[in-house]
């Protein structure tokens, strides 16, 4: 592990099959090459070199091992506490975060991260709503956005990861209003998953690959 860039990569792998696993993408090869947007033969290297390094189980599918997963929350957690400092202290854009927070996870140390948690009093999750690891965060029941029956009104939590790997995608999210805690309502469905819905006094119209990667807090419902 004395190659710097090695040890750099190993962290971007490790962080993107945690969030492969996240999100419910089986994680093979293919899928780590689209998430990082490298090619499959860099992948199939990197990912035998982790196997040897004992970070990774080849099973069909790729597994982190115990000491695998470890780094990668690491990294996770540190991405996700950036973007919240980012965007909450430092008052850079919502949508832009993501983006720096990839070169600031990388430069976090033990020590700083202690001053961020204390900075912004135990933050639960990204500005997204995607949960920091341990943080002890309690998500409250959601589902897709796609999932919402015509005419419901539910409040927007999370907009996951693999949104905001496109930075098109997330500055349409932010002009137009759809951000956590937002309030949506179903206007339309047609049959392949594209939704019209209702944000502030905008009708939005969204596609099928967002609106199954959008969710929306499911309200209890009331007892009789
Ligand atoms: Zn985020």
């Amino acid at each position: 592990m004395s190659d710097p860039g090695y040890t750099v990569r190993c962290r971007e792998y490790a962080e993107a099959i945690w969030e492969l696993e996240e999100a419910g993408i089986p994680v093979r090869q293919v899928r780590i090459a689209r998430w990082l947007g490298v090619t499959p033969v860099s992948v199939s290297e990197m990912v035998r070199r982790m196997q040897v390094e004992g970070l990774v189980l080849i099973e069909g599918e790729i597994r982190l091992t115990e000491e695998g997963r470890y780094l990668a929350e690491v990294v996770v957690r540190r991405h996700r506490l950036a973007e919240r400092f980012l965007s909450e202290v430092l008052e850079l854009p919502w949508a832009k975060v993501h983006e720096e927070a990839e070169v600031w996870e990388t430069m976090i140390s033990d020590d700083v991260e202690k001053a961020m948690w204390a900075k912004m009093e135990d933050p639960q999750t990204c500005p997204h709503g995607n949960p920091i690891p341990g943080a002890g965060y309690q998500p409250p029941e959601m589902k897709p956005l796609s999932e919402m029956d015509t005419d419901e009104a539910l409040l927007l939590e999370r907009i996951s990861e693999e949104l905001e790997l496109d930075v098109e995608m997330m500055r349409f999210l932010d002009e137009n209003g759809l951000r956590p805690q937002c309030r949506i309502r179903m206007i339309q469905k047609d049959p392949y998953g594209a939704v019209t819905v209702e944000v502030g006094d905008r009708q939005v119209g969204i596609g099928r690959f967002a609106s199954e990667r959008l969710f929306v807090a499911v309200e209890a419902s009331r007892s009789p």
